[in-house]
């Protein structure tokens, strides 16, 4: 995926999927891999 200018800030939700943890739904805002705040499961991209 090209990154782009986050100049839309609506409308980008594909951007985020991959940063929602699978176990609980949180959104992880960290880089991936990162550790879930919410439920600690391992969150990748996938
Ligand atoms: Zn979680």
């Amino acid at each position: 995926m090209p990154e782009s200018p986050a100049f839309e800030p609506v409308g980008d939700a594909v951007c985020w999927l991959e940063s929602v943890c699978d176990e609980c739904g949180a959104l992880i805002e960290a880089e991936l891999p990162a550790e879930c705040w919410r439920c600690g499961s391992e969150v990748v991209a996938s």
